[in-house]
């Protein structure tokens, strides 16, 4: 059997439900990259798409990001914020700029927020836990947070004040490759607790990491893909690493657009119900990144809500795109954009399908 009869192969079991081994992700990494015509990566892709379709139908589900704060104490080789960056101009948003982007998102029907910052000292619990349950007092709306590594009872306070999801990239499933992108004093396994915790607690949790980060190999990739398929995140995102130029990547190569997109269809097929975000990265690197991404299996858009004054300081990477969603317009034509390409903006909440919030807390 050829390279690619075993990769269409593997690809079916995986759209049958099945579980692949290290060895077999592996296989289809290696079938991807020798595949000049693209085939295996379109195989996966309408595979992928049709399921996709068949669970949220062409419903693409929008979140409104709110970038709160780009002061961070921690020190991520490959992160713009990063705290010894000293070129970056640091700011957060407080209570009353946090809740008037949330009413002006609203207000355009956006009904999902997710607030994600540095890891910045300011936001205490105190402080979250007002912020939050603000927000879900004055509007309907699912809060999503993105806010790095905290201590279990944090996460328990943030989920008590009505916080419903929260994003947490695991970065690589590989501890190893983790040290070589992260400083001694940041920890893997740390990290892997934090999002057992979450789940634990009852939130919709997303992991997930960068394709193409420096030190990356098949081995990384294929660890990342088993861990998510027994982790089976409710949300997952992934997107190309793009070097920030005041970072020590700053001469390191950018992630693939295409290989971003394999991973995503591949990434449907291993969760068929994950909430799967079209990301930043990839449409900072090509121009129909997004919709590429929607193609190959991805159901979310993260416009950006934050204030346009902060918009260009929370610089994770170089020449990050900028979809914003300054007005109805910008709104209007993220929607017409979508319907060019056969999908249908959603202004609903958008949980993951299956979920029950209640069931996983046992109450
Ligand atoms: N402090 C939060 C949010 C981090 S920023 C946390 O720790 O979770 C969100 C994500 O951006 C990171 O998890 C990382 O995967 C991604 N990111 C950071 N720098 C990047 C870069 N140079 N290129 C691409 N993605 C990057």
């Amino acid at each position: 059997m050829s390279n690619f009869q075993v990769a269409y192969n593997l690809i079916d079991s995986l759209a049958s439900g099945s579980k692949l081994t290290f060895e077999e992700f592996m296989l289809l990494l290696e079938a991807y990259q020798s595949d000049r015509g693209n085939d295996v990566y379109r195989y996966a892709r309408n595979k992928a798409a049709g399921i996709r379709d068949s669970i949220y139908g062409r419903n693409v589900y929008v979140r409104g990001l709110i970038e709160i704060s780009n002061i961070c104490k921690n020190d991520c080789l490959y992160c713009g914020i990063r705290k010894s960056n000293s070129h970056c101009d640091r700011y957060r948003l407080t209570k009353d700029e946090i809740l008037e982007r949330v009413h002006y998102g609203y207000n355009l029907g956006i009904r999902t927020i997710v607030m994600q910052s540095g890891e910045d000292a300011y936001y205490t619990d105190e402080v979250l836990v007002d912020i939050i349950s603000s927000i879900k007092e004055k509007y309907d709306v699912a809060v999503t947070l993105s806010l790095g590594e905290r201590e279990d009872d944090s996460y328990q306070r943030l989920y008590d004040a009505g916080a419903d999801r929260y994003l947490l990239r695991h970065e690589t499933a590989d501890e190893e490759h983790y040290s070589k992108l992260h400083p001694d004093n940041m920890s893997w396994s740390h990290r892997m607790n934090c999002l057992n915790s979450l789940r634990r607690i009852g939130y919709q949790v997303g992991c997930g990491f960068m394709v193409g980060s420096p030190y990356q190999n098949n081995m990384n990739l294929a660890k990342d893909l088993v861990f998510i398929q027994k982790f089976q995140p409710d949300m997952c995102g992934i997107g190309p690493f793009i070097p920030h130029k005041d970072t020590p990547f700053a001469c390191e190569k950018a992630g693939s657009v295409e290989l971003t997109c394999f991973l995503l269809a591949l990434i449907r097929l291993i969760c068929p119900n994950v909430l799967l975000p079209a990301t930043t990265a990839l449409a900072t690197l090509s121009s129909d990144g997004r919709i590429k991404g929607l193609l190959s299996g991805a159901n979310v858009i993260m416009p950006n809500l934050s204030p346009e004054v902060v918009r260009s300081k929370y610089t994770l990477y170089d020449n990050k795109a900028n979809t914003g969603l300054e007005s109805l317009d910008a709104l209007d034509s993220i929607k017409r954009d979508l319907e060019i390409n056969g999908f249908v903006l959603s202004l609903d909440k958008g949980d993951r399908v299956g979920f029950d919030r209640k069931k996983i807390r046992g109450d």
